[in-house]
């Protein structure tokens, strides 16, 4: 959660048409951007994701990654251009790239690899993209959140759009995801041709394929337990089940190439060395969920959630969900710029004039008031409970709905429950705000996942997940000596 203005690629669509040589195929395309517009699209995409995501802040760790792809996009079909490669500072599991060569992968993703090679497989599918040019054809894949989908809009009254658009722009570059099946095997093929064309073995492609359909299998019955969308790496797996013929044409190409590879090279103490102390999961500069708290480290606040709860921590926003979407919380900042009490600030600034089971609270020594008024979503006016919070000059917005109105009494006394909990951060909290890190450790004869997840921070399935980082799951247990990354 962070004040950044949002803007959407969607808008960015391509209109042009005409025929080009496809640099892989070698034939004539129809409907194709030019090179230069293709390019001036990509140019002017970069600044939208700039402005949307977080560069990772790890200079060593950025030249790593873009010296790697660099390696691979020089013996890519499409070598003229200058490819640029940006680790972002997102725990999604996720990579894309944009037309004319701006490529990027997430420190979440990131997570998830182990060898220089498998992140050459990821770099060289992205590259594979761009180079067949799979990027002007589609970019309409926009997907709602599941909040959205299951509750409809709030229309935050002083905000201007309705919060489902605001998801549509959050999500917006996240769901550059994937461009459809025939694409994404051309990319994986191109992927691991671009391996073994600079000397890695084109199984690390099979490898990155495994580690993410296993962690898309466990993700998706997580998300499924817990009624939210699942967080997985661009759709891909979805579109090829594991007996895929095609899939399997892919990996008896891989596999013919890597005879072209007797001394494949696959950068595993380098990568792992480079992912040493990576943050893992929430970032401090966008609050950090822990059990039931949520605690904001720039900001100085921290807030509770009722048990059973889910959270989205949104760019502008943090959204609380009731088991089975019963509900829904939105805790937004905004500046305070006249020194007006709350009841001013939310009839001023929120346009809530009448309100109803409403006075000014004092939250934890903070200035505040609370009251329900009646708001416009997209299924009619309905009510819900407000609260304003007053803290070091700005003014923290909770705003809880009802998807049945008539239910606002059940779950008002959670509404206030949320609101009361909000405090200026403790020292002994400051410490609980610090984010997780990726750990690099060599195992001994008795290391074993079991007992690691015992030591492990990792408040929920820490065994799984541990084994899923190592490209261990669901059965599998280190061998003595290997490398291998847990979470402290
Ligand atoms: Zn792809």
């Amino acid at each position: 959660m962070q004040s950044i203005p949002l803007y959407s690629l969607i808008t960015l669509l391509l209109i042009c048409s005409g025929c080009a040589v496809n640099p892989v195929t070698g034939q004539q395309d129809l409907v194709l951007l030019s090179e230069q517009d293709e390019i001036a699209l990509g140019r002017q995409s970069h600044q939208q994701v700039l402005q949307q995501y977080d560069v990772y802040d790890n200079k060593e760790l950025q030249r790593y990654v873009q010296d790697t792809g660099a390696k691979i996009a020089g013996k890519s079909h499409r070598n003229n251009l200058i490819y640029r490669f940006t680790v972002l500072d997102s725990k999604d599991i996720n990579a894309f790239a944009l037309p004319g060569g701006y490529i990027y992968i997430t420190r979440g993703l990131l997570a998830y690899l182990k060898s220089e090679a498998e992140l050459a497989a990821v770099l060289g599918h992205e590259i594979g993209h761009v180079t067949a040019r799979h990027s002007v054809r589609q970019y309409s894949a926009v997907q709602l959140a599941n909040i959205g989908a299951t509750l409809g809009s709030i229309l935050i009254p002083g905000m201007n759009q309705p919060m489902t658009n605001q998801l549509v722009q959050v999500f917006g570059t996240a769901l550059l995801r994937g461009y459809g099946r025939e694409h994404e095997l051309e990319a994986d093929g191109l992927g691991a041709e671009y391996l073994a064309r600079n000397g890695y073995d084109p199984e690390a492609m099979l490898d990155v394929i495994r580690a993410l359909k296993s962690q898309e299998q466990f993700e998706t019955q997580l998300a499924q337990a817990e009624g939210r969308e699942p967080n997985i790496y661009h759709g891909l797996f979805s579109t090829h089940p594991d007996n895929d013929t095609r899939l399997q044409e892919v990996i008896t190409r891989a596999r013919k190439l890597k005879a072209a590879v007797p001394n494949a090279y696959s950068g595993q103490g380098q990568f792992m060395h480079l992912v040493d102390n990576m943050i893992y999961g929430d970032s401090p500069h966008d609050g950090i969920v822990r059990g039931r708290r949520f605690f904001h480290a720039d900001l100085g606040f921290t807030i509770s959630f009722p048990q059973g709860w889910n959270v989205r921590n949104l760019p502008d926003s943090l959204i609380l969900v009731a088991p089975n979407g019963e509900a829904l919380q939105q805790l937004s900042v905004e500046d305070i710029n006249e020194r007006i009490p709350p009841r001013q600030f939310m009839a001023q600034r929120l346009g809530l004039a009448n309100l109803s089971r409403e006075g000014a609270v004092n939250i934890h020594g903070l200035d505040a008031y609370t009251g329900i008024a009646v708001i416009n979503t997209d299924f009619g006016r309905r009510p819900a409970r407000f609260n304003v919070i007053y803290f070091n000059n700005q003014a923290y917005i909770l705003a809880g709905i009802t998807k049945n109105p008539d239910a606002i009494g059940l779950f008002d006394p959670a509404f206030q429950e949320t609101a009361n909990s909000f405090h200026s951060m403790t020292p002994n909290e400051q410490v609980l705000a610090m984010p997780l890190r990726l750990k690099i450790m060599q195992t001994e004869e008795s290391t074993n996942f079991r007992q690691l997840a015992s030591q492990s921070p990792l408040e929920h399935n820490a065994e799984q997940l541990l084994r899923l980082l190592n490209g261990k799951f669901p059965e599998g247990e280190p061998h003595p000596g290997e490398l291998i990354k847990i979470v402290q």
